[in-house]
């Protein structure tokens, strides 16, 4: 009768601390094992034992207010970055310089083409002149 009793009790002590330790965040598997050794002690542990569940709960939130405050702030000392100027669209690239020089000179009396801008013929050293062109 006696053991039957006491078998009772452990088994009240364990529930209780099983569940007390559940409902504060503590290792379940330690509140059974502390309610089977310590029985009413164990239930009294956890009866005064902080409320780690809550807590950090707690922390959390104080966490997270911390760092929205800090953002905030962080926001509120640097100024908005101002918007990068629109690329500019690439300059066109430089239009292929026509060619400096006239065109090259067909000598009349030869055929050879000398450059543009000579005043002989390469070939046979003959005049190049408009008046020679206008000629041909
Ligand atoms: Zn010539």
């Amino acid at each position: 009768m006696e053991t039957a009793l006491i078998a009772v009790l452990t088994v009240v002590w364990i529930v209780l601390c099983v569940n007390m330790a559940g409902a504060k965040g503590h290792s379940q598997g330690n509140a059974c094992l502390g309610g089977c050794l310590f029985g009413p002690f164990a239930v009294l542990y956890y009866l005064l034992a902080r409320d780690v569940k809550t807590q950090r709960a707690v922390e959390q939130r104080d966490y997270q207010w911390r760092r929205a405050q800090h953002e905030h702030q962080q926001a509120q000392a640097v100024p908005p970055q101002p918007e990068p100027p629109p690329s500019e669209p690439e300059p066109p690239p430089p239009a292929a310089m026509p060619h400096a020089e006239p065109p090259p000179l067909t000598c009349p009396r030869c055929g050879a083409l000398s450059p543009g801008g000579s005043t002989h013929c390469i070939s046979c050293l003959t005049a190049l002149s408009g008046t020679l062109e206008a000629h041909q």
